[in-house]
């Protein structure tokens, strides 16, 4: 983690606490300020800390705040905190993860409840001790009931959005080890999961004990579960385990095979081996020769084992991508032409400062030229999204107006007046035809009424589905992964209608979200839909989010061609402009 995006997350933990004590707000917002300024910050911090007045004229730095980053810099210890967290019990941090749990909930909880983490939390609940507080409803605590439950199901596993850059991060780091000549992770990261168990590494090196040593004793290890000559475990942070095993290179294809699974997928490709008097294991793939004991102990040559093509070859089948080798995939049919992050030309669905975003059009914009978008839809929040500084008609108006003001003065991109509009609970539109009519392009989301009954959300998803003006429906089931399930509407009826109106569903690629997830986007595709992936951008990195989403879309068979992010430009103007 960068120096900024580690001090971030030290304000914004500072924040969180302050809320929890009930200190002054102004003081809240003010370290939420500057963790939001160090977050978007791309340059050396350390650097910048030395440079006099060079914090101080940054927007959102105080002189109070400026001078505890530069303490940070120097000590590693940002004020404040330690004494803070030492008067909050460990366990209350935990409890803003649980849906519906805001710091100044929790704040009382702990105050007038004595609840200190989701174990004294839950006997809280039982023991009727939250129903006697004053302004604690029988709805309130039924919905933190089953938030607890739902995140304690998830608890075990990491999201992707974390465990894909500190897998790069440690393969960054680990390479650079004398003697590595390889490194890459396997097991369900490789395979695209939106929630990853242990990461699994696999190396080549020719000084295993080198490479075990470094990563046993690297930076964020809490824990050295396991450590030998060829393969060592940790635990980073305290969050994560992490495996790494060092394999001979002419092994490395059927080590990388056998520890990216999935399971199911090993015991089709073992069956397969057997059919042909073939045998399939971690260390390559052998002529069956009747004997018990396994062939490499024998000093027998496997027939294949380098990559993993070889091994798909010698056993007569096309090689899948690890995204595709799941229960449900198949191994003799021929994979699709699977979509790639390089295919992507443009983002639909991203917010500025006119809503809940942090950047400008212009800077939206530029960011978007930067990562080589030929154009870019600015959809901001309609006027029920409140909490979002939803717009109103008129404040609608003139955003429109800027929009087109700052495409006109970038001849390198193409911006798209756009919208994010509500779907009411009923399946109606938060704005008028009238004013809908005059945007670009037009993505209706649900955002509110997220446990209607399946019937009622199919009804409100294909009214929605089914309006000449929407283009794309926004994360279609609102769900946030391991906090709220969202809407369960039947997917197939909604993707059919949404095919028949040649409507796009969207893979939302927020990683906390994946919404479409996987099973979805293959139901889509099924039904002959088109499928759109944005990131649903609130600030710079969060373009970053792309590549989750393109491997959701991958796990969902997803080709460039199904997918309106993909298309020429050209294509897609005239796709947009169908209905008028
Ligand atoms: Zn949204
Ligand atoms: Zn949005």
């Amino acid at each position: 983690m960068s120096d900024q995006r580690e001090l971030a997350a030290q304000f914004d933990q500072l924040a969180a606490l302050m809320e929890i004590t009930g200190a002054n707000g102004f003081r809240v917002s003010a370290a939420r300020r500057v963790a939001r300024v160090l977050q978007e910050f791309d340059g050396d911090l350390r650097e910048l800390a030395e440079t006099p007045g060079g914090l101080e004229a940054m927007d959102g730095i105080g002189k109070g705040s400026a001078e505890r980053i530069r303490q940070w810099c120097r000590t590693g210890r940002l004020e404040g905190r330690d004494r803070i967290a030492a008067e909050v019990p460990d366990g209350l941090i935990g409890l803003l993860d649980i849906s519906g749990l805001g710091p100044k909930t929790v704040g009382r909880l702990w105050r007038e409840a004595g609840v200190t983490d989701t174990a004294t939390l839950r006997e809280a609940i039982n023991d009727g001790r939250l129903a006697s507080l004053p302004r604690m409803g029988a709805k309130t605590i039924a919905n933190i009931s089953d938030s607890l439950d739902f995140a304690a199901k998830a608890a075990q596993r990491t999201s992707i959005g974390a465990a894909l850059p500190l897998a790069t991060q440690l393969c960054a780091a680990l390479a650079s080890v004398p003697g590595t000549t390889r490194i890459d992770w396997a097991g369900s990261l490789r395979r695209g999961c939106e929630t990853i168990g242990d990461i699994d590494l696999l190396a080549i090196s020719g000084d295993p004990t080198c490479l075990i040593a470094a990563f046993t004793t690297q930076p964020g290890v809490t824990k050295v579960l396991a450590a030998g000559d060829t393969k060592a475990s940790v635990r980073l942070n305290d969050q994560i385990q992490i495996d790494l095993r060092v394999v001979p290179e002419q092994e490395f294809g059927a080590a990388w095979l056998y520890f990216t699974g999935s399971k199911e997928h090993n015991v089709a490709l073992r069956h397969r081996a057997q059919q042909r008097n073939l045998r399939l294991n971690e260390y390559g793939l052998f002529p069956d020769d009747g004997e018990e004991s396994p062939p490499q102990d024998r000093g027998k040559r496997p027939i294949a084992s380098q990559t993993e093509q070889d091994i798909y070859e010698a056993l007569e089948l096309p090689w899948r991508p690890p995204e595709l080798r799941e229960s449900r995939d198949g191994i003799t049919e021929p994979p699709p032409d699977l979509i790639t992050v390089e295919d992507i030309c443009r983002d639909l669905h991203t917010h500025t400062t006119a809503s809940d975003g942090h950047l400008s059009i212009r800077d939206m914009a530029e960011e978007a030229i930067r990562r080589g978008f030929d154009s870019l839809a600015i959809t901001d929040h309609s006027r029920s999204s409140v909490q979002a500084n939803g717009l109103d008609a008129d404040r609608l108006r003139s955003h429109i107006e800027a929009i087109r003001e700052v495409d006109a003065s970038l001849p390198e991109i193409t911006l798209l007046a756009g919208s994010e509009v509500d779907i009411h609970a009923d399946g109606r539109l938060d704005y008028d035809d009238e004013i809908l009519a005059m945007l670009d392009i037009v993505v209706a989301s649900p955002h509110a009424a997220l446990k209607q009954s399946p019937d009622d959300a199919t009804a409100r998803l294909i009214e929605a589905a089914s309006h000449p003006l929407v283009h794309i429906i926004g994360h279609p089931t609102g769900r946030m992964i391991g906090r709220r399930p969202g809407l369960e509407p039947d997917m197939r009826a909604l993707c059919a209608a949404a095919a028949a109106h040649g409507t796009a569903l969207e893979i939302n690629a927020n990683p906390k979200r994946l919404d479409l997830c996987d099973r979805h986007v293959r139901i889509a595709l099924e039904c002959g839909g088109l499928i759109s992936i944005n990131t649903d951008a609130h600030q710079a990195g969060h373009f970053d989010f792309l590549r989750y989403g393109v491997l959701t879309g991958r796990r969902g068979t997803l080709t460039a061609e199904a997918c309106i992010n993909a298309w020429p430009l050209s294509r897609l103007l005239e796709w947009l402009d169908r209905g008028s």
